[in-house]
């Protein structure tokens, strides 16, 4: 074993966390890490404030304003983490195994592993949905990661750039500058909003020449957009989306991606579905989570979970049903929560809670065994009593650690930014709700979302790109 790496403590359990999300790293956040053997294992090395993501793609916000170093922030735990940049393979549940692989492009002589587990907790998120639907990976672009945010970056661009190229026809030119955003979820809907608001400042004014022709169109399945918030706001959203010049196409379902149209069937007031081509230059595709392989394969593993469709079904404790030692938070669970960061984050810190408690508790057992067996030898009257009563101390302390509350979600509220300096916010308040779209909303998404921000260095990062936004404009330059 190399010298300078620590070695696990034998007297303590080891605690593997796979994924540094929302879930993940709030459970790290809260971890007294002292209790344990903390190993994290993921592929990607930071944290990422995905709600600022969509600001990402235009170059409101720089991707590593909202990324902290997940290196930087386990080195002020308390005891040592180990980390490892890697993606889990496989979960051998019976053997209490993972099986990792350093899937990034540099590898040592050594790149796939295992790592044994006493304790496992899964934060590995969700991969995008496609529903099978033919051409979307090949031809659409996602918005989960930063390299997706990058990618829609230049791709917007490019398709500015070559629709002004000498010679090109009025048609090529419409279809390129045709950005098709599939899904009216809040992330197809933060998009087309960021995505608008960059052509109203900036590239209307750098690129003169695509300003008749640049056209943002939403397209959503179902008979409205954002359908998790209240009517009253998605009337709003609607309306906002219209006069932002916008279009929203509901009740229209894409069913074929090729390399320059869609293919949608549209539901017409009459009932009559017609299929119609959509010509496009930009698609980016947000329609939803759906399980990752490594997810799918444990629950192959588990009979308790033959029924589980959309992640890891978990109890009230966030244990995976049928799996001792293993918990589940996050996008990968079913605990009858919307996938958010809101939830995440609340399961991971009421993981981190009840770790701290368990190992509390493991540490009063031990030392009431200890107790008893002083009680049992002891030779005088008076050290059978001092340890009696030190047992009923001990014991009542047990009784109040192990009366763990289950796991209750806390909404706080939705927000969405809608474009246009607007955003809307169903917030709870009390025991009621209050919903409000507009510009003074959008100051409070903006200050909710910055005092949210993981790090001061992130929230002052943040700031200095929304001010350099507004005073110079985004950076038009594609990479
Ligand atoms: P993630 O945060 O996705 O993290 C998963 C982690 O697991 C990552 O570190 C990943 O690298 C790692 N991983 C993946 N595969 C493996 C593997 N095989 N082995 C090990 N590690 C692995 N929610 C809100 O509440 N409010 C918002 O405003 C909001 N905005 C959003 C905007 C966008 C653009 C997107 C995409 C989502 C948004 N969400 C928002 C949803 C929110 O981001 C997710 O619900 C949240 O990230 C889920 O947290 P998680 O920890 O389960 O997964
Ligand atoms: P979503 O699941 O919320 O929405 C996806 C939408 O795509 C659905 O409305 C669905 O009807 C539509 N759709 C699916 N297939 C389609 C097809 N073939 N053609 C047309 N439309 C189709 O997905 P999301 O927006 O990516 O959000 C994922 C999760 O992240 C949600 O839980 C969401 O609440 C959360 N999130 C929250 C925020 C926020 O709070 N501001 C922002 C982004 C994401």
């Amino acid at each position: 074993n190399p010298v300078d790496q620590p070695q696990p403590d034998p007297k303590k359990k080891t605690l593997v966390v796979l994924g540094t999300g929302w879930g993940s790293v709030s459970l790290l956040k809260k971890l007294d890490t002292e209790n344990y053997n903390v190993v994290v294992v993921s592929p990607r090395n930071y944290f990422l404030f995905t709600p600022l993501l969509p600001s990402c793609t235009v170059g409101t916000i720089e991707h590593r304003s909202i990324m902290e170093p997940i290196r930087n922030f386990l080195r002020h735990k308390k005891a040592a983490v180990k980390y490892y940049e890697a993606e889990a393979t496989k979960i051998d549940y019976e053997k209490r195994l993972v099986y990792i692989n350093d899937e990034s492009p540099i590898k040592g002589d050594v790149s796939q592993t295992q790592i044994p587990f006493d304790m496992l907790v899964v934060g590995v998120g969700a991969e995008n949905a496609t529903f099978g639907i033919p051409g979307v990976r090949e031809h659409g672009l996602f918005l989960k990661e930063v390299g997706d945010a990058q990618a829609i970056r230049n791709r917007i661009m490019d398709c500015c750039e070559t629709a002004t190229f000498k010679d090109q026809s009025e048609e090529e030119r419409q279809r390129l500058l045709h950005m098709v955003v599939v899904g009216g979820g809040p992330t197809g809907v933060e998009f087309a909003g960021e995505l608008q608001d960059f052509f109203h400042s900036d590239l209307k004014k750098w690129i003169p020449e695509i300003k008749e022709k640049f056209h943002v169109t939403l397209v959503e399945a179902l008979p409205n957009v954002l359908p998790m918030f209240s009517k009253q706001l998605i009337d709003y959203t609607e309306k906002t989306f219209a006069e932002e010049t916008i279009d929203i196409r509901t009740k229209t379902m894409v069913k074929n991606v090729t390399d320059k149209y869609i293919e949608a069937e549209s539901t017409g007031p009459d009932g009559k579905k017609q299929l119609e081509r959509i010509p496009y230059g930009l698609l980016v595709w947000a329609t939803g989570n759906a399980m990752r392989p490594l997810v799918k394969d444990l629950i192959n593993q588990i009979p308790a979970q033959k029924d589980s469709r959309r992640g890891l079904a978990v109890n009230e404790y966030l244990v995976v049903k049928g799996a001792d030692n293993v918990w589940a938070v996050g996008d990968c669970a079913v605990a009858n929560y919307a996938p958010t960061a809101q939830v995440a984050a609340q399961e991971g810190a009421f993981l981190a809670r009840m770790f701290n408690q368990m190992a509390k508790s493991e540490e009063i057992e031990a030392k009431l065994a200890e107790l008893s067996d002083v009680q049992e030898k002891a030779s005088s009257k008076e050290a059978r009593n001092q340890a009696f009563d030190e047992i009923k101390d001990l014991q009542k302390r047990l009784r109040r650690m192990k009366g763990v509350n289950p796991f209750e979600y806390s909404h706080q509220g939705s927000l969405a930014y809608i474009g246009s300096e607007k955003a809307v916010a169903d917030i709870s308040w009390f025991s009621g709700n209050i919903a409000s779209g507009g510009t003074i909303t959008y100051f409070f998404w903006r200050s909710a979302y910055l005092s949210m921000c993981f790090s001061t260095r992130n929230r002052i990062l943040v700031l200095m790109d929304w001010v350099k936004a507004k005073v110079f404009g985004r950076d038009v330059s594609r990479v």
